[in-house]
């Protein structure tokens, strides 16, 4: 009886302390740069110095397909969940369930990365930026130190970067992710494909590029995980349906611990590959309602 009361005792303290039961992280820093409405035909198309600095560095596929309806919130929350829509229960943009998650966890949420990651990291520093702000309906919000929305989304607007940038020189998390809303816009406003549009892709390029600066700046750089991923492409003025240029989308990981020399991944991917794939960085463990695989990606 004592032996096991000692036994509680201890787990009790391991479990108290946390890090004294950490797992070994591949790298420190994953920061998740969400890019809404890019399609891969917009990256072929325009400048884009930055997105090609992280293909070429890591790997990358122009071929990530999204789940159906090719629209935000699904793919936002399969890319979170590692599970496809049925799983969820978000089949279009609302900020509640649309019908009856298979799971919830205590926080009546369906599990993502975020809350895996908060589960087995209590102390780590987590923050989340969204232009989008019904993405604060879907990461599992109440996990994070940090979410902001920025009171705008226009094109050009610098409001939710300049937020970014100072929240990862204070904090240096070891978990981010921001939502950039602006080329979505572009597609909606000025047709997907059009030079308005790729315009607006070589602008939020440059956003990344001074998010990788900032990761310098605050001298995280080195241990960082960079990820680039979009929920759906695009076509004429919107999205929705089941051409390529809607269901092939663009995702992009290089850094510390990642396969170099910008291999093409040729794999199959689904949005719902996005949540395994990170959790990997630091060795979740793998909730029984995800049903995506970690990439071939690591070193
Ligand atoms: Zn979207």
């Amino acid at each position: 009886m004592l032996k096991k009361l000692i036994f509680v005792a201890a787990s009790a303290l391991l479990v108290a302390c946390g890090g004294e039961t950490a797992k070994e992280w591949r790298a420190q820093h994953v920061i998740f740069i969400g890019l809404d409405g890019l399609t891969s035909l917009g990256v072929e198309k325009s400048e884009t110095p930055n997105f090609d600095f992280v293909m070429q560095q890591g790997c990358y596929t122009m071929e990530k397909r999204t789940v159906l309806p090719s629209v935000s919130a699904p793919n936002w929350c399969a890319m979170f969940t590692g599970a496809p829509v049925e799983m969820f229960g978000r089949h279009d943009n609302s900020e509640g369930y649309c019908f009856k998650p298979l799971m919830l966890n205590e926080r009546k949420e369906f599990q993502t990365v975020f809350s895996q990651f908060r589960k087995e990291n209590p102390d780590a520093e987590m923050g989340c930026v969204t232009e989008w702000g019904n993405i604060t309906c879907y990461i599992d919000s109440c996990c994070f130190n940090f979410v902001n929305v920025p009171s705008s989304s226009d094109i050009g607007c610098r409001e939710g970067l300049e937020t970014t940038i100072q929240y990862i020189k204070d904090k240096k998390p070891a978990m981010f992710f921001l939502q950039i809303d602006q080329i979505d816009h572009a597609g909606h406003g000025t047709r997907y494909d059009s030079e308005e549009y790729n315009k607006t892709v070589t602008l939020v390029d440059g956003m990344v590029g001074e998010i990788i600066q900032a990761t310098k700046d605050a001298g995280i750089y080195d241990d960082c995980v960079f990820v680039l991923s979009s929920d759906h492409g695009g076509i004429e003025f919107g999205h929705g349906g089941i051409t390529m240029n809607e269901m092939e989308t663009m995702f992009a990981i290089c850094g510390k611990g990642i396969k170099k020399g910008g291999q093409k991944i040729t794999d199959t991917m689904m949005q719902f590959d996005v949540a395994p794939t990170i959790a990997k960085v630091f060795n979740l463990d793998y909730p029984q309602c995800w049903r995506g695989q970690a990439m071939d990606v690591f070193e």
